[in-house]
This record gives structure tokens, sequence and C-alpha cells, in this order.
């Protein structure tokens, strides 16, 4: 596994880089042999909170364009994507018990405001998280964090952000874009921003860097545009690449997302602000 040293500030941490695109055939075999480790190292559970989206909860807490999800009973307390309205994104939080200063990592898949701005109540009020950036974000995106009291972690390449914790590192689309993939005992899980590169791409990816069958994709599938046969073709390539449960909100678009839900069936799972899963959940270890 390549290393590299990444340095914030006074601080230095020791990052595992993985090269995902482009990825050359040796160098997804040096990875796929590095991340060979027992079922038991592997994430044990994992907890993911949507706690910003615009499919709102019946009861409701605030229904706004954007995303955000949280991350727990991994190392680290991971944000992905901090929404749009920094006041919503608290006061969703705030109805869902979650307190801001829990979140150690932020990241932020691309640089688009429903997916960034949410930044500016949400740093002031957690404790100097660090915010994974790609290089390529904008100079603004990334002197707006570092006023805000956040530590800038740049990268373009993939990098293990907390044990078990990737990002995809950057993506080529409409927007650049990371992705995360969370290793656990039961396989992939894999979530994305908005998913400008393509979904499919973004889990070919996920299968390129990493051992292990893909057990959920979830997140923005961006596909509002997409013809009925095209939303088609993407779910049989995403049903090649063995991936058991989706769960696409956000930008999905709601013909898709009723496609999605056809085509998957028990598999799909529909999300909404407020939501949960777990990994015992879709282990069916209740
Ligand atoms: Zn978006
Ligand atoms: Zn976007």
């Amino acid at each position: 596994m390549i290393k590299s040293l990444l340095s914030i500030g006074s601080m230095t941490i020791l990052f595992a880089v993985v090269i995902c695109q482009p990825l050359l055939a040796d160098q997804a075999m040096s990875m796929k042999d590095s991340v060979q480790v027992e079922d038991t190292a592997m994430l044990q559970d994992v907890r993911l909170d949507i706690i910003y989206d615009n499919y709102p909860h019946p009861e409701g807490e605030i229904t706004l364009w954007g995303f955000s999800c949280l991350i727990r009973n991994t190392q680290k307390t991971i944000l992905f994507d901090a929404g749009d309205q920094g006041d919503s994104l608290m006061a969703n939080m705030a109805a869902l018990g979650i307190d801001p200063k829990i979140i150690e990592l932020v990241v932020i898949s691309h640089d688009h405001a429903d997916h960034t701005r949410g930044l500016g109540r949400l740093i002031p009020e957690s404790q100097s998280p660090q915010v994974i950036l790609l290089e390529s974000f904008s100079s603004e995106l990334k002197e707006q964090v570092k006023v805000l009291g956040g530590k800038v972690v740049e990268n373009s390449k993939s990098v293990e952000i907390c044990p078990y914790v990737f990002t995809t590192g950057e993506m080529q689309g409409r927007a650049t874009e990371q992705a995360l993939v969370l290793q656990t005992r039961g396989g992939l899980i894999v979530i994305t921003g908005c998913a400008h590169p393509g979904v499919v791409n973004i889990v070919k990816c996920a299968r390129e860097m990493l051992e292990g069958e893909i057990l959920l994709v979830m997140g923005g599938f961006h596909l509002l545009q997409h013809s009925r046969e095209a939303v088609n073709g993407i779910i049989s390539e995403l049903q090649d690449l063995s991936v058991k449960y989706v769960a696409p909100t956000h930008c999905t678009g709601d013909i898709p997302r009723q496609i999605f839900k056809d085509a998957y069936g028990d598999n799909f799972i529909e999300l909404e602000i407020g939501s949960t899963i777990t990994l015992s959940d879709l282990m069916d270890e209740k």
C-alpha cells in the first residue's frame, strides 16, 4: 500500500493512499492484497443517519434541497456533506438529538452549495473538525473552511480517512466528486453525494479499490434527466455488480427512485430526513 504524509498545520497525519482512477491493474492488485483482512477486523457496526435531504419525514424536520449524512460507530464520527442552509442543518440535528460537537471528520463530496454551504454553521458549532476536500475544489471553499476554524485536508487520490473508511478520491463528472466507501463485515457500503461521475462508475471504483461485495449504495444518484430505459440500464449494471441494497435519495429524481424501488423490491431502502440505517439491519440481525 502506498502511504503518504499529509500535514495539517502543526498536525501530521499518516494516511494510507490508494489510487482509484485511473487504476492500473497492478495497482488494483496491490490494493486488494493489502486490504485482505479478517472480517473481524472490518467495521463491526455502522450507523448512518440522514440529517439533510429533500425527501421529508412525514412529521417533518426542515426539508430543503441538499444532502447530509452522519456516520457513526466508526473510529471517528464523520459527517458526509453538510447540506445547504446551515440553520436548517442545525435544526435537524437538534431535532434528531445529534450534538454537532461529536463530529470529528467532515467529508465533502463535491463543491456544490447544496452539499457545502451548511459548513458555515456547522464548523463553528462543532470542535474544529478536519474537513476533507478535493484539491480541485474552489479556493473560496478551502479558505472559508479555514476561516471558520476547520482543518482543511486536501486529497485527490483515495485515502483511508479512518480505519475501514475510504474516499474514492477525485472522480470526473459534471462536477469532480468523491464518494465514501465503508468496509464492513457485511460488505462495502458506498455513500454518494450527487454521483455526478455516475453511480455505476463509483461502484466500479469501490470494487476496484477494496475486497468485498457491495452491500449498499446510498445517496444522490443524479438521474433526473435520465429516461426510463437509461435508469433500467443503470439498475442492470448495478445488479451485475452484485449491489445488494440501494437507497437512492436527494437528486435521484422521483421517477428514477420509483423505478429503483420496483426493481429492487425489499432491497430498496426509502430514505428521508431522520432515516437511520444500521449494519445489523442490513444483515437482518434485529
Ligand atoms: Zn446535490
Ligand atoms: Zn451536485
